[in-house]
């Protein structure tokens, strides 16, 4: 989301005449789009801003913007203890930044503008993308499910949708500009919601685009994982055979406190559905362990549920508690101590379960669509299975955005290998 938030902010600067730069030194903006999610993305935030105020002091003539969730949340002790910065902006107020430029050309003074909308969702305003074979289109913003652990709700306010055609006209631009694969992002994409239709009517349309030969989405709630979602999902080669589940904790009393709305009974089936519908189907969740009041017992359940689901990644966090937010007022908080051992207990059980997962694709012929060259050999290409896999193979005759057959040989665990599958050398 912040990807393509900063696409939004550079494409506004772009009309002002002003030119993005890769080299931090020749820069007179410096912006930093914030994350507020954990207190390791705000740490890495007052890093970057320490940095960018040595550049300051060198070339005082500099500005220097907050934008983002962070902006909202700490916008007092960034005017009181971080004099060096111009401009502090929340998620809702990016259009305005070119007024506050001209005007912070005329005064100087810092300026602080974090007030949420509730109808804000950047329709009409394309974002600058860098060429490449993913764009990212946000088609909701904000969430109203208040997570007692979550500060997004604080920091990024109501949920609203963007109008099917303005999403539409976006996504037929991208196309036409040669990207062949979208991410529909939204804090809470599923709940979808604009003039009564909703993200499944959206997802059949957008399957209907000529020429787009992806379309990937995230991060839906499993409360509104829908059976009509699931069935348009099956209906589009182009929808990716992928989704993205939370499950946050497998234990109901965590569940109950972290108000997710679903049981792990529930999550189960709901998995189960899911691979029914969409055989072959990549799922991949959030899992956060040491929630206030997780005992040894709970902990274990979330690992029962992941041996029962079986997911095909994980992103895993120990909490972390934030200001503002319902959890952070419990009073039994759990030792840092114990979520590093669990953190790292339900990590090696997931890297299990992913090399199962992608062991079961060998010997299987997968279409990829190249992405990129593989970090580790210039002469291989890396590009993902419509499953969310990322595989590794000789280039051949191929180049990026193609989409090719390739033969599954092994996997390292995460990574799966192959080669190009050529019916006349298999013959
Ligand atoms: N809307 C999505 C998640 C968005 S935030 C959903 O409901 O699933 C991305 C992930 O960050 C969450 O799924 C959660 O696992 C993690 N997260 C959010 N707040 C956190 C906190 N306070 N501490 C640790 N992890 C957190
Ligand atoms: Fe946060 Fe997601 Fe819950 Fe919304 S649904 S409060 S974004 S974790």
């Amino acid at each position: 989301m912040n990807v393509s938030d900063s696409e939004l902010v550079e494409s506004l600067l772009i009309k002002e005449g002003y030119e993005p730069t890769n080299k931090v030194n020749e820069a007179n903006l410096l912006f930093i789009n914030t994350c507020s999610i954990r207190e390791h993305a705000e740490d890495k935030v007052h890093s970057q801003l320490g940095r960018f105020n040595l550049l300051k002091r060198k070339n005082p003539g500099i500005i220097i913007g907050v934008l983002g969730c962070m902006a909202q949340s700490l916008k007092h002790d960034i005017l009181e203890n971080k004099s060096y910065v111009d401009i502090v902006l929340g998620p809702d107020s990016y259009r305005k930044l070119p007024e506050l430029l001209k005007r912070h050309k005329f005064n100087k003074k810092s300026i602080v503008d974090t007030k949420l909308s509730k109808f804000e969702v950047y329709d009409n305003l394309f974002p600058n993308r860098k060429n490449g074979v993913n764009a990212w289109v946000t088609i909701m913003r904000g969430c109203d499910k208040f997570c007692s652990f979550c500060i997004v709700p604080f920091t990024r306010g109501r949920e609203r949708s963007r109008s099917i055609d303005g999403i539409i006209n976006e996504v037929e631009s991208a196309v036409q500009n040669g990207f062949s694969e979208v991410t529909l992002l939204g804090q809470n994409v599923n709940s979808y919601n604009y003039d009564g239709f909703g993200f499944h009517i959206l997802l059949d349309n957008i399957a209907k685009i000529d020429g787009l030969n992806r379309i990937r989405y995230t991060s839906p709630h499993p409360q509104d994982i829908t059976v009509e979602l699931l069935n348009i999902m099956a209906k589009h080669d182009n929808i990716c055979n992928s989704i993205h589940l939370p499950l946050q904790s497998g234990s109901d009393k965590i569940l109950k406190r972290m108000n997710r709305t679903y049981t792990n009974a529930h999550f189960i089936n709901l998995a189960k559905k899911i691979r029914q519908i969409l055989p072959n189907v990549g799922i991949s969740t959030d899992i956060i362990v040491g929630f206030p009041g997780e005992s040894e017992t709970d902990f274990h359940d979330t690992l029962n549920v992941m041996k029962k689901v079986k997911f095909d990644s994980a992103f895993t966090f120990k909490y972390s508690p934030r200001k503002g937010t319902k959890a952070m007022e419990y009073n039994d908080q759990v030792d840092e101590n114990i979520k590093q051992k669990r953190l790292e207990k339900l990590i090696s059980l997931q890297n299990l379960h992913t090399k199962q997962r992608n062991q079961s694709l060998i010997g299987r012929i997968e279409k990829i669509l190249i992405e990129k060259e593989s970090k580790r050999d210039e002469r291989k290409w890396s590009g993902r299975t419509d499953s969310n896999k990322w595989v590794v193979f000789d280039k051949e005759n191929t180049k990026i955005k193609d989409i090719v057959d390739v033969y599954i040989k092994r996997t390292s665990g995460v990574t799966l290998f192959g080669e190009i599958y050529n019916k006349a050398k298999a013959a």
